[in-house]
């Protein structure tokens, strides 16, 4: 017997209407490219939306079409979203840190109808422009006064679009399971390919992020989500702000240190969320003149493992909590939080540490679990690492147009790549990313693991391993440095600082000391460039062994 409650469709132009009609006039605040804050409210995100909408049917956007967005976190970019969803097309962030060639390929891929894009990204487009196949016109982000002179075929000015447009438009009551948003992965291995979000995926996704143990988000907060809406959506933010209410700020193109430690303070920023090398920014702008954070209460960090020694840092030198996160893109993207259970408030701070590492528990309706090589589940000890696996209605069963096959096993679970250990209490642990993992003498040495422990020393800004092939392991870990502004710390004294923390065996075998370390469009360690740069590398231990 079915039951019989009402089958309204949890769509994302619900969140939008409901924003606008129960806290119409919070506000949302935008840093622009063309220059002052912009400021105004959810009534106006809603109105302007409508229009858009409106324009859009206009411009022969049909259900069903892509339209992508290359685009900082700005209020254009939020009514782009409710706007093109809302009225049954799909939302297509792309990431403008992509290369050339893949905005290319996933552009065309997408069937991309229109881009709406930044005055930043004209330059970028304008190169590429001849090649998008399907593209009928660029949209610029602006008005009319900073509209430039470019070559793009079809340039339209968004705020001439919209000017004449009626802000009445009846939003679709489309079937929930319809595409809403898509966000390409970013490809380290082969073609990026497309993950594609329904309305009910992301309503069901933003409704678990507000949730009191994951984001604990609500109408009083002032939240700006640093991560960008081309990173995954942003973490959720995009929809899970309005859905409760909370201010929204929307940090544009700045995202070194000093802005936005400026922007924390003038908008009295309590919650915000974005990769660890922003916060490594920030930190470093505070300890270089002396700052403090006078509003931020919590700060959800992941993308990347997080330093013992950030959180500490956050925690205990600036007053502010935080929670580490797992996810990926495919996962909409939020797996998994770190907020402490019952009977943990009172722990001493280096247990409080150890647990604020782990990537923490999943947030309902996500599954977890580990697997062997052979696909048997692994025991919840906290010690067996093995496949980390993940099911759920917020989670991918496939890649758009079936790039890749079957992604699913026989019973629905997606293998994330990564090598994770889960403990008695259900706190997650990326051991690291199955192809990064170093294979030593047949035995697993977590890269993540040495490079934390290493950031953690003092002169030191940042760490990546790799594997390095060895003549009697196998391979053994080299770590590369680079050192903060103004330090010499050598070898020896890095190596003396890991020294007792971490198994013998684990100890790196030699570091190699660079001036930077290549960055993914999303912020990661680009560990294949690295394993590129130092493909000839030999380490000091290799002749010994020979
Ligand atoms: P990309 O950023 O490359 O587009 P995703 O954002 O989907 O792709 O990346 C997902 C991957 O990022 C995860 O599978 C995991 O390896 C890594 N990751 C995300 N969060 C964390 C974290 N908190 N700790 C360690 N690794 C993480």
């Amino acid at each position: 017997m079915l039951g019989l409650m009402q089958d309204r469709q949890l769509l994302v132009s619900g969140i939008l209407e409901h924003a606008a009609l129960n806290h119409g006039e919070r506000e949302i605040v935008s840093a622009m490219t063309e220059g002052p804050m912009h400021r105004y409210n959810y009534i106006a995100l809603a109105e302007r939306s409508r229009r858009l909408a409106n324009a859009l049917s206009g411009l022969g956007v049909k259900p069903g079409q892509c339209v992508a967005t290359l685009a900082w976190n700005t209020f254009r970019h939020v009514e782009c979203w409710y706007a093109i969803a809302g009225m049954g097309a799909i939302a297509h962030t792309i990431n403008p840190r992509l290369f050339p060639e893949q905005i290319i390929y996933i552009a065309n891929h997408a069937e991309d109808q229109y881009i709406f894009t930044d005055l930043t990204f004209i330059d970028q487009l304008e190169a590429i422009a001849d090649q998008l196949e399907t593209v009928k016109g660029f949209v610029i982000l602006t008005d009319r006064d900073h509209m430039p002179d470019t070559s793009l075929k079809n340039a339209i000015c968004y705020e001439d679009l919209i000017a004449e447009e009626s802000a009445a438009f009846r939003w679709p009551e489309l079937d929930e399971n319809t595409a809403c948003g898509l966000c390409y992965t970013s490809g380290t291995t082969g073609n990026p390919k497309g993950v594609l979000y329904s309305h009910r995926s992301n309503v069901l996704h933003a409704m678990a992020a507000t949730g009191a143990d994951a984001m604990a988000l609500r109408s009083v907060d002032n939240v700006m989500p640093v991560v960008p809406m081309f990173h995954a959506n942003a973490w959720a933010l995009a929809y899970a702000v309005p859905m409760v209410g909370g201010k929204l700020v929307l940090p544009g193109r700045h995202l070194d240190g000093e802005s936005v430690y400026n922007m924390l303070e003038d908008e009295q920023i309590n919650f915000t969320a974005a990769v660890p090398t922003v916060w490594l920014m920030l930190l470093q702008h505070m300890q270089a003149n002396d700052l403090k954070l006078n509003y931020l209460k919590r700060v959800v960090i992941g993308g990347s493992a997080v330093p013992r020694s950030m959180i500490d840092t956050f925690e205990n030198v600036y007053g502010v909590e935080v929670a580490h996160a797992w996810g990926m893109t495919e996962m909409s993207p939020l797996g998994t939080l770190c907020n402490f259970k019952a009977g943990m408030e009172n722990l001493d701070k280096q247990a409080r540490l150890d647990i604020k590492v782990k990537q923490g528990r999943v947030i309902y309706p996500v599954e977890i679990k580990i697997t062997d090589d052979d696909g048997n589940e692994l025991q919840r000890d906290g010690k067996a690492f093995g496949h980390l696996l993940v099911r759920g209605p917020t989670i991918s069963k496939a890649y758009l147009k079936g790039e890749g096959g079957e992604i699913l096993d026989r019973d629905g679970w997606f293998d994330t790549g990564d090598v994770a250990t889960i403990d008695p209490l259900g706190f997650m642990q990326i051991t690291d990313r199955s192809k990064d993992v170093i294979k030593s003498g047949g035995e697993w040495i977590s890269s993540i693991d040495l490079e934390n422990l290493a950031v953690g020393c003092p002169g030191v800004a940042e760490a990546a391993v790799i594997g390095i092939a060895h003549p009697k392991w196998d391979e053994r870990p080299l770590l590369i440095i680079v050192r903060a502004d103004g330090s010499n710390v050598t070898r020896d004294e890095i190596l003396a600082y890991m020294d007792g923390k971490i198994a013998k065996w684990w100890m790196p075998d030699d570091i190699a000391f660079v001036d930077e370390i290549p960055h993914t469009a999303t912020g990661k360690i680009q560990k294949t460039t690295l394993r590129e740069q130092f493909a000839d590398y030999k380490l000091p231990t290799a002749d010994a062994a020979e």
